[in-house]
């Protein structure tokens, strides 16, 4: 297996193509888990890319599955481009329109309000439904596509992101078995404009749901001021390595659903990164949160780079750890240190 090529082209004889030693692909053993990637069919070049780069640093040594899920049918084309990117199993599913469009409870021309607002004031994707869609499917949805009921664990990974270091180990399996509920690479602050009435939502949750609350949360993460305000700090979302038995559970299921229930997806631009990272760091413990500085990772205009001069080494890492955004002033690496390190 994995020598020369197919009988048909001309093939370099095998003793040019290295046996890889059992250690190579000797995982033996595996979560219950996938990759998971939201993408359009005009993304496919960057869905290439990415998927390119996770199979080179780690996943051809562990070979994870895949869901590929977008609210059209994947064109014919991106399922054959992507398909042959892996011998992993992938799946391509196509997302219900219950799950993914405005709501009919929505008032249409509060929420056209709200996007013209935004627009003037030059918060990017101010006037995009689709984007608010995607939001709110990402907050409240993903998980329960069809294709995603079998998986547990998953890891969510964008068109053009950049994995820049060797992962060797399996991320999945460390969270399963220290009791971990939500991984992050890259956390920093929200656009406040895109966000004006979601803290005060969350209080009245609370208030509703005190019992939800876990104890020795990450509230000291999200606020100065014991939860009065939010200082706007979130995980970003965009690479997430997450058990969705949290996001399926009680808790979360009727966050979910009371912010839902307020329109702010509409009204506003509510992100999936707020509202994920605002559950796990009440209803989870912050030990159950996770940073992997092992984990070199990229989307643009930031870059996480291992700061852990070993990590980094032995990652093989492509990424400069001075430049890594963890010590940029619009980062929130800080507080989490201060709250998790003391
Ligand atoms: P940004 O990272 O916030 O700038 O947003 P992106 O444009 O990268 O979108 C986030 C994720 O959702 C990416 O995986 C996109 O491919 C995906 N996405 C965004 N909009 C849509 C959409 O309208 N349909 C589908 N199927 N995927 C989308
Ligand atoms: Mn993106």
């Amino acid at each position: 297996h994995f020598r020369g090529a197919s009988k048909t082209t001309p093939t370099i004889p095998d003793r040019y193509y290295p046996v890889f030693s059992n250690e190579t692909f000797a995982v033996d053993r595996r979560a219950n888990a996938t990759f998971v990637v939201l993408a359009r069919n005009s993304d496919i070049d960057g869905t290439i890319r990415s998927v390119r780069e996770i199979e080179d640093r780690f996943n051809r040594r562990f070979r994870y599955p895949y869901v590929f899920l977008n609210e059209e049918e994947f064109s014919e084309d991106f399922i054959k481009r992507i398909s042959v990117l892996s011998s992993a199993k992938m799946e391509f599913g196509r997302i219900s329109r219950e799950h993914w469009y405005q709501p009919d409870s929505v008032d249409e021309e509060k929420a056209e309000a709200g996007r013209n607002r935004l627009v003037q004031e030059g918060v990017i994707y101010g006037g995009s439904v689709s984007y608010r869609n995607m939001c709110r499917y990402n907050s409240g949805f993903f998980f329960r596509h069809p294709l995603m009921q079998k998986y547990r664990w998953y890891w969510r990974i964008e068109p053009d992101v950049h994995f820049h270091c060797d992962i060797r180990f399996d991320p999945f399996l460390y969270m399963e078995e220290n009791n971990k509920v939500y991984a992050f690479t890259i956390a920093l602050y929200e656009f406040e404009k895109t966000i004006p009435s979601l803290w005060g939502h969350v209080k009245d949750f609370i208030k509703l749901h005190p019992e939800y609350l876990a104890k020795d949360n990450a509230m000291g993460f999200l606020s100065e001021t014991g939860g009065d305000t939010y200082n706007l700090c979130h995980f970003w979302s965009n690479f997430e390595i997450a058990d969705m038995s949290f996001w399926r559970g009680e808790a979360y299921t009727k966050f979910f659903e009371y912010l839902d229930e307020q329109g702010g997806f509409y009204y506003e631009r509510w992100g999936d990164a707020p509202v994920h990272s605002i559950a796990a760091a009440l209803f989870a413990s912050s030990s159950q949160i996770q940073f992997f500085d092992q984990i070199g990772y990229e989307h643009n205009p930031y870059t996480h780079c291992p700061r852990d001069e070993t990590s980094w080494k032995d990652g093989k890492c492509s990424c400069d750890p001075r430049r890594s955004f963890d010590y940029d002033g619009y980062s929130c690496m800080s507080k989490w240190d201060r709250l998790t390190q003391g």
